[in-house]
């Protein structure tokens, strides 16, 4: 037994050390592709469930790798954010989003942001003076956090939104429902969205029916007493699209209506400027 345990151990640092190796690799493929800026947004449209009417898009950070093809944050994100790359990534994927809305007139964008790059030094007025340059409309812009974010450092968030908010730039609130919850702290900051996590939209259907749908209940409850809009994430059918709009939820965002695009196709699609 004792023999056995040393081979499972043996074998456990193995792996270890391909799993180490492989980042590595990884995190020297990722500092070659942002000396050749290989990240490029691919952009989603987020709809008015009533009508589908096309309000905004979420921008999606895509990876144009030599080998493997776009590769979606999945595979890469982690080890952009441990590294501390991200805010490199970040960066030449937000000047690629404000030449595209430039280019593109319409509604809004929204950007993701991680939380360790929303709380780093000068990142309002970066954001803000990257779409001045591009000449786009701050009112155009805005930005997609967790509630994690929020709640790293509290007075500190507020006044980085609120510096935002003041030039135009609105915040969405990522993921609602799968991070603290604590609903009481919502109404300290100005939040403009909250995006309903798609676990709970595809919960609507599923085993945990009841739970998500008192869940979803809730979100939409609270956010129509504090006043802020309400975007269901991850709408892939109408019977999800239906029972959204019958809970009160104004928009949504889904394979539904649009899988993410390449800027490209992207382009193509009429994005009408409807106030919400
Ligand atoms: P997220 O912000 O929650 O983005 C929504 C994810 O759901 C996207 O995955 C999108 O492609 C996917 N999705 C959209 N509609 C559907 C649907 O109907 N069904 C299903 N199953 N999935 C759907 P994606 O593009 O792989 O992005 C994953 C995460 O990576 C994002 O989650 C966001 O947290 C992060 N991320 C994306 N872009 C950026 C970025 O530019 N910067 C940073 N820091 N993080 C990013
Ligand atoms: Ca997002
Ligand atoms: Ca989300
Ligand atoms: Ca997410």
């Amino acid at each position: 037994a004792k023999a056995r345990g040393r081979d499972r151990s043996a074998l456990f640092d193995e792996e270890m050390r391909a799993e180490a190796m492989r980042l590595l690799d990884l995190e020297a493929d990722l500092r070659r592709a942002i000396q050749r800026e290989a990240f490029e947004p691919h952009f989603q449209p987020i709809v008015r469930l009533t009508d589908g009417a096309v309000v905004g898009h979420e921008a999606l950070l895509r990876w144009k790798h030599e080998l493997h093809g776009w590769l979606p944050p999945s595979e890469f994100l982690r080890v952009c954010e441990d590294s501390g790359l991200i805010e490199q990534v970040d960066w030449l994927l937000y000047r690629r989003v404000v030449a595209w809305m430039a280019a593109n007139p319409g509604g809004y964008v929204s950007i993701n942001v991680s939380p360790r790059h929303f709380h780093a030094e000068d990142f309002a007025e970066r954001l803000l003076r990257i779409a001045d340059e591009a000449g786009v409309d701050p009112h155009r812009l805005r930005i997609e956090i967790t509630e994690g974010a929020l709640l790293d450092d509290a007075p500190r968030a507020a006044r980085i939104l609120g510096t935002l908010r003041a030039q135009g730039v609105l915040a969405q609130l990522d993921d609602f429902g799968t991070g603290f919850s604590a609903l009481s702290y919502l109404h300290r900051f100005p939040i403009q969205a909250l995006k309903i996590d798609q676990s709970f939209i595809a919960g609507l259907a599923g085993e945990s029916q009841a739970e998500s749908l008192a869940l979803v209940r809730a979100i939409l409850a609270l956010a129509g007493t504090l006043g802020i809009d309400t975007i269901g994430e991850g709408v892939e059918t109408q019977q999800q699209r239906q029972l959204l709009c019958e809970l009160g939820c104004a928009y949504g965002q889904g394979y539904l209506f649009g899988r993410p695009q390449p800027i490209k196709a992207a382009a193509g699609t009429p994005a009408p400027l409807l106030l919400p």
